[in-house]
């Protein structure tokens, strides 16, 4: 069920191939939620064998971020996971995965600079070289994401389609608290206070959906909108706020079809992210 070797994890997924069993793959860092356990119960639904991976990866941390703060917790995980009737856990340690003298990333050129590119650099420099050796290691039908982190879903699948993996991309839906606020290992930083300034980034979300759908269409309007709402929240600092382009995530001024509306907020320390789809709704 556990595995911290990627020796131990590759012979037991040759069996499963043997087996012409299809294999699904979900990436974590860990300190599960229900978001993640969406994505476990999809992979289980649609493939016969799912491998969870729990890592929280040093190289998509830039210094000053909270890598050595990052909640852990293996021992709840692999218990939540199990509940799931998930196949095989992979949890290596760093030097599992980085042992000295490794020198390889993978950048997936102007994707990776833009949203949360700007204010972290690197870090999907970091993202991409453990996904790519995740999917080496693993070798998945199927690999599920989450829109929660909608930029690195779009990242992955470039470089998918790029380096002509043999992967399909799931991209499944953000999994919130029932007050909205979207799930994220990084709420567990929350003071009771802060816990309830995060709010504003969902409501920021809805404040666009809203103007959306009364008509507005300029993209400038709706952020200038939603950039007064989060500066209200005293606690609340603005990374930032964009209204994209789903696609390329280009900043849009005018909303022709559909759009991103994406939000990086600081909240006390603790930096939260949020994003929806702004489509019209057809029939
Ligand atoms: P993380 O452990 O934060 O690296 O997230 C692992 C995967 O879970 C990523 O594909 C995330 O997008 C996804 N995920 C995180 N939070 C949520 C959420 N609230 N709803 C759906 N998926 C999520």
């Amino acid at each position: 069920m556990l595995y911290k070797k990627t020796t131990h994890l590759r012979n037991r997924l040759d069996e499963v191939r043997k087996q012409y069993k299809s294999i699904g793959f979900v990436p974590t860092m860990g300190f599960l939620h229900q978001g993640h356990l969406s994505l476990v119960r999809e992979s289980i639904k649609q493939t016969d064998f799912t491998v969870v991976s729990v890592f929280v990866n040093p190289t998509q941390f830039g210094p000053g971020e909270d890598f050595n703060e990052y909640p852990r917790d293996l021992k709840r995980d692999i218990k939540l996971l199990e509940a799931e009737g998930v196949n095989a856990v992979f949890s290596p340690s760093s030097e599992e995965m980085y042992p000295e003298g490794y020198s390889t990333f993978v950048e997936v050129l102007g994707l990776q600079d833009k949203l949360c590119g700007r204010s972290r650099p690197g870090h999907f420099r970091g993202v991409c070289t453990v996904v790519l050796k995740l999917f080496n290691i693993v070798r998945p039908d199927i690999a599920f994401f989450g829109q929660k982190d909608f930029q690195q879903a779009v990242i992955i699948k470039r470089m998918v389609q790029d380096l002509h993996l043999e992967v399909r991309i799931e991209v499944l839906p953000i999994i919130r608290e029932s007050d909205g606020l979207a799930m994220s290992s990084r709420n567990s930083y929350l003071s009771p206070d802060e816990r309830k300034s995060a709010l504003v980034l969902y409501r920021s979300l809805r404040l666009a959906e809203e103007q959306f759908f009364h008509g507005e269409r300029n993209a400038l309007r709706i952020k200038k909108d939603m950039e007064n709402l989060i500066a209200s929240e005293p606690r609340a600092k603005i990374d930032y706020v964009e209204i994209a382009d789903p696609n390329n995530l280009e900043p849009l001024t005018v909303i022709k079809g559909s759009a991103l509306a994406a939000v990086a907020v600081f909240i006390g320390k603790v930096r939260l992210i949020d994003n929806i789809i702004l489509k019209e709704t057809s029939g």
